[in-house]
């Protein structure tokens, strides 16, 4: 256990419809145990490769983990996010392939945890799949049946909205503009336009278990209702999850949660993120605006690979309930600040990370809700304080006693930078070893290659032997450098390819 004197104050999502939809009502955070934190977050359909946008509730909710586990302990928070293995779209894959869901959806999240993991995310305590809890969701579906919330019609299970007079709050919506709002399923069987379904018949071909109701598959939203109880038990802490989710899947959680377990709450808090767009547009396949956060690390229709760390960075510049917009040139100005931290980290050597060295002012902003923005210019004023404290020690150490002594050493404002920037899931030393192949640190060296490359060419002038140029220019060509020559000079520059490891030997 850390500091459980820091309040955290989250935008409750529940309270604030209550309160007013505008005013941004922020909640003092009180766990129900501070001895077990419990926080669910709706994970991803498991059939395809996730793309960016996917990442920003992962990201999200995994500094809501760290912030949580600096609190209250690590040991004392429990983070589950569930695997939606069972959903028609996963159905089509197999189909479309040839390929067995299985193999598919256990393929789909590997990939989620690699790619999720490359962007710095921890994973959660608990990643329960939606296909090992079909018992516990047809216990709690036979339930709201027995209790009169639900019924079954046509070898299907709905649930009945009318019977739980709370729907329709979290999102501020009555049922009637939800029915006029929203593209309901209009179905014969259905007492309610808005009644949504628990259980379903699945033909001979699709994935199905025996149940009370004949052989079928649960309906999305009961999975989560079903997981968080299990895990969780009936009332847990924080329920988290991208804005498009609050209406209809949260609103169904709450409504077959609170029905199926009489006076519990589910849960206390629900944090809600926007949405990602790209350079200023909607993401969509047809705009060509489309990428994974695979396409990214690896790099994509001819771009540079972009590092987890750098990935990470740009999605928290932005606050997690504003639209963020994804553009190359924020990927840009993350890469120049992670590389500078870095490189400044590493000039000091060895950097001490506890949390007793984490910036309270870098805490206090994070824990006002969650301002991740607030907090980045924190470590941004460490990293500049860190830039002067060594250079004052250079300065200094070459015989320069006139220039001032730095207040703080490089040695606390290093630990200050690395011990608040891990909260953030940055400077992780899992996460580095990218910058070494970043060409900020290798200007000097460029300008030497440089120099030497004009004495080569002023020499060949006159020799007129130009194979040593040549083959300097290849190698620098082959290292990923742009090289410009002029009637001035020779100008290197380290360009989108750049790898500095083929500049050895060069000089
Ligand atoms: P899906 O695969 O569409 O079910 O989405 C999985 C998760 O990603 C959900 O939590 C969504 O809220 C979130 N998500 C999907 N698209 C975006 C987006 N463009 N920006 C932010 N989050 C998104
Ligand atoms: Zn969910």
């Amino acid at each position: 256990m850390t500091d459980r004197q820091t309040q955290i104050k989250l935008t409750n999502t529940k309270t604030r419809h209550k309160t007013n939809t505008k005013t941004r009502h922020k909640d003092v955070f009180v766990p129900i145990d501070p001895d077990n934190v419990r926080m669910y977050v709706c994970g991803p359909t498991v059939y395809d490769r996730a793309h960016i946008g996917n990442a920003r509730p992962v990201i999200v909710f995994d500094v809501l983990y760290r912030l949580l586990r600096h609190v209250y302990g690590a040991d004392h928070v429990t983070y589950v996010r569930n695997f939606t293995d069972v959903d028609d779209k996963i159905n089509a894959k197999a189909a479309e392939t040839g390929r067995s869901i299985r193999e598919i959806t256990d393929e789909t999240m590997q990939w989620y945890l690699d790619d999720m993991r490359a962007v710095g995310a921890l994973d959660p305590d608990k990643m329960p799949r939606a296909t090992e809890y079909i018992g516990a969701m047809i216990s709690m579906i036979e339930g709201l049946v027995e209790s009169g919330h639900a019924y079954a019609a046509e070898g299907h299970v709905l649930f009945a909205v009318e019977s739980y007079k709370d729907y329709g709050k979290l999102s501020g919506r009555s049922i009637d503009d939800m029915i006029a709002g929203a593209r309901v399923e209009v179905a014969p069987y259905k007492r309610n336009p808005m009644d949504f379904v628990l259980w379903k018949p699945s033909s001979e071909d699709q994935p199905g278990w025996d149940s009370p109701w004949g052989y079928g598959r649960p309906g999305w939203h009961i999975e989560c209702s079903a997981m968080s109880y299990e895990l969780l038990g009936e009332t847990f802490d924080i329920h988290g999850g991208g804005n498009d989710l609050m209406f209809p899947h949260h609103e169904n959680e709450i409504a077959q949660s609170c029905c199926a377990h009489e006076g519990a709450g589910f849960a206390n808090y629900w944090l809600h993120n926007e949405m990602l767009q790209v350079e200023g547009k909607k993401m969509s396949k047809s705009l060509g605006n489309f990428f994974t956060v695979r396409d990214l690390l690896d790099g994509h229709d001819g771009q540079a690979p972009v590092p987890g760390e750098v990935i990470r960075f740009v999605f928290l510049s932005t606050h997690y309930r504003k639209p963020m917009d994804w553009t190359a040139e924020k990927a840009e100005q993350a890469r120049k600040k992670l590389a500078k931290w870095r490189r400044l980290l590493s000039e000091v050597g060895e950097v001490t990370v506890n949390e007793n060295h984490v910036d309270p002012f870098f805490l206090e902003a994070l824990s006002n809700d969650l301002n991740t923005a607030s907090a980045l210019k924190v470590l941004d004023g460490l990293g500049q304080e860190l830039s002067n404290a060594l250079l004052s020690k250079r300065q200094r150490a070459v015989g320069d006693l006139n220039y001032p002594e730095s207040s703080r050493s490089s040695e606390v404002v290093a630990a200050e930078l690395k011990s608040s920037a891990q909260i953030l899931g940055l400077l992780l030393d899992d996460l580095g070893g990218w910058e070494t192949k970043s060409s900020d640190q290798y200007a000097p060296l460029l300008d030497e290659l440089s120099k030497k490359i004009s004495v080569e060419r002023i020499v060949a002038m006159q020799t007129k032997d130009f194979a040593p140029v040549d083959a300097l220019k290849t190698a620098l060509l082959d290292a990923g450098v742009e090289v410009r020559m002029s009637k001035t000079g020779v100008e290197l520059e380290a360009g989108p390819n750049f790898d500095a490891s083929k500049l050895e030997g060069l000089l």
